[in-house]
């Protein structure tokens, strides 16, 4: 398993804020309390109660803070070992004169992730759980939360180990038959199993189908505005982000060319690019705003192609449309205020849109469509909404479906009874990999490496 040595983290974040809280976790975290901590009033740490007390060097008797302390006895915590949190005040420095005087005491520094990865490794969590708590840290918004909770609560999990029950029916059933090969094949039992094979298969294919939305809400979509010069898609980016709780957070752009802005559209966490700057100085020539948007277009997952509708259409605003191809995109007209001298080229396939940044007409339209270029299902925000959203987990279940198809095959055919249960070991393998059962070593450590310190 793992060295039960204790841990200990700085676990709020870094800078000066109202409190700080030093997490302590492992079979001497009591012991560390005891020997750093003296509580005001009777009666030593009682598990899961809050005391109040000051954090005093054992050595000195230099007092280093006024702090809440609140000590969880095993199993009954984060990690299911003794841990426990010491509240100071937030300032810097404090929060990490008491975290060397923890280490001075015994503890070690935690790596990170290694509170969620010990969570995990005694049992209380599976990994699709501990995956869900860093979605649920860093989703920015409802619908990415939402799908982050539910995969904490384990209803991912639940879905899977229903299909994981049906592979080891099967798998004790063709192990009766290689055992007793004497035996008569009970037809109704053959039925049985793949009375429920067949349904674990159908939600596999289930979970692998809805991956798509499922990695969209997570991490979200990046639109690209492409057009020609003056269409107004700096307006149309400024309307979206005007509706001001939409806004998430600006990132100022990669390059000097380029502005970046996440929007939280109905949900779905949506990137928009627009070119910055150069764009409206007075030497730019049409050409350079046309090429932009050239470039930017393959790093679209949606192109809006914007075009003026108060305009005919253009040699530049064709070039433009020929470089879209046949990627996802919604045709814009933008300017429906004004009379429309606009007209689309044949054989274009796209939802059209008309709307007016002027006037706002249309933009609610232009929402909904964006939302439903991405977003298929309705029931996002309901209570048993679960989807795949991390390309590990897809992966696996893709080869847990192979596994069990050939199965259901060769157990159809007749033929290569010996590969029965072979195929569902690999099944329930690739399911294992998903929950954390049968992942590698290194993949995990991958895995928790990516969490932040302290959690
Ligand atoms: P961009 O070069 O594509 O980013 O275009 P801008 O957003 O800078 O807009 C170009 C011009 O079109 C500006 O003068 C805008 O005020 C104007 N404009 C943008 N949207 C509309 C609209 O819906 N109606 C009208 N009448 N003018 C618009
Ligand atoms: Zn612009």
């Amino acid at each position: 398993m793992y060295v039960r040595d204790t841990i200990a983290a700085i676990s709020t974040p870094v800078g000066e804020g109202g409190i700080g809280i030093i997490r302590v976790s492992g079979p001497a975290s009591q012991q560390i309390a005891q020997n750093i901590f003296r509580a005001k009033g009777n009666g030593g740490l009682k598990s899961h109660r809050f005391s109040y007390g000051t954090v005093v060097h054992p050595a000195t008797g230099d007092v280093l803070d006024e702090t809440m302390l609140v000590y969880m006895k095993a199993p009954n915590s984060y990690t299911r070992e003794d841990v426990v949190e010491i509240q100071c005040h937030g300032g810097t420095l404090v929060v990490s004169r008491i975290l060397s005087l923890v280490i001075e005491a015994g503890a070690r520094l935690a790596q990170p992730g290694e509170f969620t990865k010990r969570a995990f490794l005694n049992g209380r969590i599976d990994l699709v759980q501990a995956e869900a708590i860093m979605d649920v840290i860093s989703s920015r918004t409802e619908a990415s939360l939402s799908l982050a909770q539910h995969q904490r609560e384990g209803l991912l999990s639940q879905r899977i180990s229903a299909i994981r029950e049906a592979m080891l029916y099967a798998l004790a059933y063709v192990e009766a038959l290689i055992d007793f090969p004497e035996e008569d094949i009970d037809v109704a039992v053959e039925r049985d199993v793949q009375g429920r094979v067949a349904p674990a298969l159908a939600e596999l294919q289930g979970l692998i189908d809805g991956f798509e939305e499922g990695k969209v809400l997570r991490d979200g979509v990046s639109v690209v505005l492409a057009g020609r010069p003056n269409v107004g898609k700096s307006s149309l980016l400024n309307t979206l982000l005007k509706e001001k709780r939409a806004i998430v957070t600006a990132v100022p752009g990669t390059t000097r060319d380029v502005i970046e802005e996440v929007v939280n559209l109905n949900g779905l966490p949506v990137k928009l690019l627009d070119t910055a700057g150069i764009r409206h100085s007075e030497d730019q020539v049409e050409q350079e705003g046309v090429r932009l948007s050239l470039e930017r277009i393959p790093r679209a997952d949606l192109v809006l192609f914007v075009v003026d509708s108060s305009a005919p259409f253009t040699d530049d605003d064709r070039v433009i449309l020929d470089a879209i191809g046949s990627k996802s995109c919604i045709v814009v007209r933008n300017k429906s205020d004004l009379t429309s001298h606009c007209e689309l080229p044949e054989g274009v396939t796209s939802p059209v849109v008309a709307i007016s940044t002027l006037t706002g007409e249309g933009v609610p339209e232009l929402r909904a469509a964006i939302h439903r270029t991405f977003v298929h299902g309705k029931a996002v925000d309901s209570r048993e909404y679960v989807a795949v959203s991390h390309a590990r987990h897809r992966d696996a279940l893709i080869k847990a479906q192979r596994s069990l198809q050939r199965f259901v095959e060769n157990l159809a055919a007749g033929v290569n009874m010996e590969l029965l249960p072979i195929d569902l070991r690999d099944a329930l393998d690739a399911v294992g990999e998903v929950t954390g059962a049968t992942t590698a070593d290194d993949v995990l450590d991958r895995i928790f490496s990516s969490f932040c310190i302290g959690k």
